[in-house]
């Protein structure tokens, strides 16, 4: 088994019942396939331009990849990961909301989306408040049409990311959002006790960046 393959079996053996995105940004064609060969589907980039640089060719032989984008969208690349990604999961402003309105009635295309929450409430990251959540989604739904179906987060690094998580997972039943990302290398277990049911994971896969 190459390395690749064998620490997505590990993986596998924790994730219950939740979906393991493979976050294959910066690493190549070559590492992806890797994974491919051993049954991973679901993708994570967080660059639109890298994505589409890598995934096309990749899709052409394997045409069941489910491509996620985690990684903050610009509003004039909206049209690009509509076109690209089966899932959008940064949500995270009115203008992009629309944005992304706009492009799938262009492109007739519905990727699934998710809102990116700030759920530490710091200054520096994007994302939506908790306590702005609600009136976002209404913006979302009422005003651009749009069906969202999930919340993402990244905790605070310097935190126990477990009260975050547990934050999280109210949020979504409160929400009755039915997608929950949250966990990554360092603390995928911990999101999967407390409800993700969707864990992004890199440098456990592919190894450090
Ligand atoms: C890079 C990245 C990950 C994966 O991080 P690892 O620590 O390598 O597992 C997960 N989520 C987002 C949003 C990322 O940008």
């Amino acid at each position: 088994m190459t390395s690749i393959a064998s620490r997505l079996a590990v993986l596998r053996q924790s994730l219950k019942d939740a979906t393991l995105i493979a976050v294959s940004k910066t690493q190549s064609a070559e590492a992806i396939r890797e994974a491919l060969n051993a049954d991973q589907r679901v993708f994570g980039e967080n660059r639109v331009q890298e994505a589409k640089n890598k995934f096309p060719l990749l899709r052409q032989e394997y045409p069941d990849i489910e491509l996620h984008l985690i990684g903050a969208l610009q509003t004039n690349k909206a049209q690009d990961a509509v076109e690209l990604f089966d899932v959008i999961q940064t949500l995270d402003r009115p203008r992009l909301a629309e944005a992304l309105a706009k492009a799938m009635r262009q492109t007739g295309r519905s990727p699934r989306l998710s809102i990116e929450v700030n759920i530490g409430n710091e200054p520096q990251k994007s994302g939506i408040s908790p306590n702005e959540i609600d009136a976002f989604l209404a913006y979302c739904r009422d005003e651009c049409g749009l069906t969202v179906s999930g919340l993402m987060c990244i905790p605070p690094h310097d935190q126990d990311p477990r009260p975050h998580f547990l934050h999280m997972k109210e949020l979504a039943n409160h929400l009755a959002m039915s997608n929950l990302s949250m966990g990554m290398s360092a603390d995928y277990k911990i999101a999967i006790d407390c409800g993700a049911t969707e864990v992004r994971v890199g440098t456990a896969i592919f190894g450090t960046r």
